[in-house]
């Protein structure tokens, strides 16, 4: 006996097992370019010592140096200057051994972190935040990059075969980074959800979740998209990564995602466990990025 068959139904989706198979096939593409004497570079820039960005940063670094490439990161303090960081940002624009350029965010509060985005050129903005890269995404260019953790959501939909054509998608989050680059995605031909974006504003948030056949949240609130506001059946990709006190962990503290799993994954067709899911995806992504541009700037 399975018991409750909805739960026997209910699969997660793998964040790690495909982070992999995306990392392959990067390594493979470092092979080709290498074999051409070209040895994809990523260049990331981390001002100040914020202990979760320097986190961040390591594995960034870490992981470009895995898959064969060539990977640095430019440490500076928070003492910096606008001049100073930008010029910095304009030598690696010009070297030519730099393919993909990121400069950590957030910055300390002194720096105008948009104009910094706005100096690295588009085609080594492999973080997708350049308005050119927006742009790109919105009309559906395909030499642009589009940012990493929304490319790793549609990557994991259609890598785990779920039909997107014609799909309710529904979006909790509106930022710059994940809500309004996913909405580009799934809108664009080829993906063809019917999309709804909410945020703080929006009047029954329950009312617009209920009718997702796939929902994504990135509202960055811990466990708030509870069973009830979820549809049986639904594909629910939960984007979120939220610290909450937890005494039973050595740490005091343990990582939940937006969405309440347990209840969940019982209405759920397909969910994303945190961690283990979205966030596994964001630096593979970066590295698929990162080789695409290596590609497109040896041409
Ligand atoms: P953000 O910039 O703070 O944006 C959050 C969005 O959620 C905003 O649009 C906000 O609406 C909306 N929102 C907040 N509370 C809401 C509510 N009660 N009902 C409806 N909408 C609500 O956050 P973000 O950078 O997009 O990140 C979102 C989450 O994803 C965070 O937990 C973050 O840590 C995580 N994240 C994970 C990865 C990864 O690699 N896995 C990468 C990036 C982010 P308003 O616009 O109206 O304020």
């Amino acid at each position: 006996m399975l018991g409750n068959p909805i739960l026997a139904d209910t699969k997660l989706i793998d964040g790690a097992v495909l982070a992999e198979k995306v990392k392959a096939d990067v390594v493979l593409k470092v092979a080709e370019l290498k074999a051409r004497g070209v040895t994809p570079g990523l260049s990331v820039v981390l001002i100040g010592d914020d202990a979760a960005s320097a986190v961040y940063v390591g594995s960034k670094e870490r992981t470009s140096h895995e898959l064969g490439m060539a990977g640095e990161t430019i440490r500076r303090p928070a003492t910096i200057t606008q001049d100073e960081l930008i010029a910095i940002v304009d030598q690696l624009n010009a070297d030519d051994h730099v393919h993909g350029i990121l400069v950590q965010m957030p910055l300390p509060k002194h720096l105008d972190a948009d104009a910094v985005i706005r100096r690295i050129r588009p085609d080594k903005d492999v973080d997708g935040f350049h308005p050119v890269n927006v742009g790109k995404l919105l009309i559906g260019e395909k030499d642009g990059f589009a940012p990493c953790t929304p490319s790793g959501v549609l990557y994991m939909l259609q890598a785990s075969g779920i039909p997107t054509s014609g799909a309710n998608c529904v979006i909790v989050g509106r930022s710059n980074i994940v809500g309004k680059p996913m909405a580009s995605m799934m809108i664009q031909p080829g993906v063809d959800s019917t999309v709804t974006v909410c945020h703080s504003r929006t009047r029954d948030l329950g009312a617009e979740t209920r009718r997702a056949d796939i929902l994504i949240v990135a509202a960055g609130r811990a466990e708030m998209v509870t069973a009830d506001m979820v549809k049986e059946g639904a594909v629910v990709i939960d984007v979120g990564m939220n610290r909450i006190p937890d005494a039973t962990k050595k740490s005091g503290s343990r990582l939940v995602g937006d969405v309440a799993f347990d209840g969940v994954r019982k209405v759920a067709s397909r969910i994303t466990p945190v961690p283990g899911g979205v966030g596994k995806m964001t630096i593979a992504m970066l590295m698929a990025n990162t080789v695409r541009a290596a590609a497109q700037l040896s041409r």
